[in-house]
């Protein structure tokens, strides 16, 4: 098998490129080494990717006589390439284990056998995309993913994802939190009163109050329409009365919308502590039954179920 000698594989496993070696000819070239750098460039451990075939990376469909040949692998082309000493780069594209294709360029060089005889192949991986530019990049489709673009608050599939995760630490670290939801007041009427634009500034200002009122840890964020979610931790049942209670009063003691165009409004709120036996949907459905005891009984008003 061919494999780096000790002095070769830790030369190679400290470069900063991924380097790869294939062993065996045409469609059969199968991985026997893999450094640290290839594993943080595709994702795969040198565990995982020792004995996978190097084709299995281009996610080629596998025929029934071997891998479909990618006409510009480098590695189909080694033959020419030893003969004529040219060892030209090719930008491609690689699976990463995640699923998602990377661009990148590889520069495949011969690997020779005692005898002299062609037995397998160095591949070089250069990153078309600096590693930070790639993580950012991520980052900046999670932010859009995850974000609410009017108010900037984490968006209804965000508080979905922490609704499912802070269920299970209560289940498996005792972790208890509260569920609270808050719902503007009459919001239509300002839609009707002083037109959408008007309301959308309005929202964003409930945003921002809210998330000023509550602590760094608390999350908040947009379920939807004129709703907003809260989720929180550490805080016994009469504390979070309290602040819910202030952060009530501060948005119905606020003066929003604009200088020319005032807009008053109030909130009702609904939540519940986590309790045994406690699923998603059911802490949902007590926080939305509270709402609506808020709603019904004059709105402006926080109502818990703590039991
Ligand atoms: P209630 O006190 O019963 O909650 O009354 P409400 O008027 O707030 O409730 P309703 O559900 O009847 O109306 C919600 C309104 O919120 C209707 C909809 O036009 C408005 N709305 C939802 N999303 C947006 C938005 O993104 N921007 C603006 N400007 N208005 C929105
Ligand atoms: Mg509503
Ligand atoms: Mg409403």
């Amino acid at each position: 098998m061919l494999t780096p000698s000790l002095q070769e594989k830790y030369l190679l496993d400290h470069l900063p490129n991924g380097v790869y070696y294939v062993d065996g000819a045409d469609d059969r070239y199968v991985i026997t080494y893999w450094n640290k750098a290839a594993e943080d460039a595709l994702g795969y451990t040198a565990e995982e990717a020792l004995g996978m075939p190097c084709r299995a990376l281009m996610g080629e469909s596998r025929l029934a006589s071997g891998y479909l040949c990618n006409a510009l692998c480098p590695l189909s082309r080694l033959n020419e390439d030893w003969k004529d000493k040219k060892f030209v780069p090719v930008v491609t594209q690689l699976l990463h284990k995640n699923g998602h294709k990377l661009p990148i360029q590889i520069r495949c060089f011969p690997l020779l056998s005692e005898e002299g005889s062609l037995a397998g192949a160095a591949v070089f991986l250069e990153p078309l995309i600096p590693h930070e530019d790639m993580a950012r990049c991520f980052m900046e489709l999670e932010h859009i993913a995850y974000q609410d673009a009017l108010t900037e608050l984490p968006n209804r599939r965000y508080l979905d994802e922490k609704l499912k995760e802070w269920m299970s630490d209560w289940y498996q670290k005792k972790w208890r939190f509260a569920v609270l939801m808050g719902d503007i007041d009459f919001f239509k009427k300002v839609n009707d009163t002083h037109g959408h634009d008007m309301g959308d500034i309005v929202l964003k200002q409930v945003a921002t109050l809210l998330r000023s009122s509550l602590r760094y840890s608390d999350l908040v964020g947009r379920w939807g329409g004129e709703e907003f979610l809260i989720l929180m931790r550490n805080i016994s049942p009469k504390k979070l009365f309290q602040r819910m209670e202030d952060t009530r009063k501060k948005i119905e003691k606020s003066v929003l919308g604009s200088a020319d165009v005032p807009v008053r409004i109030t909130i009702s709120f609904g939540g519940a502590l986590s309790r045994p036996g406690e699923t998603v949907s059911s802490i949902l459905a007590r926080v939305d039954e509270c709402l609506y005891r808020s709603k019904t009984t004059g709105r402006n008003r926080v109502t818990l179920d703590v039991t």
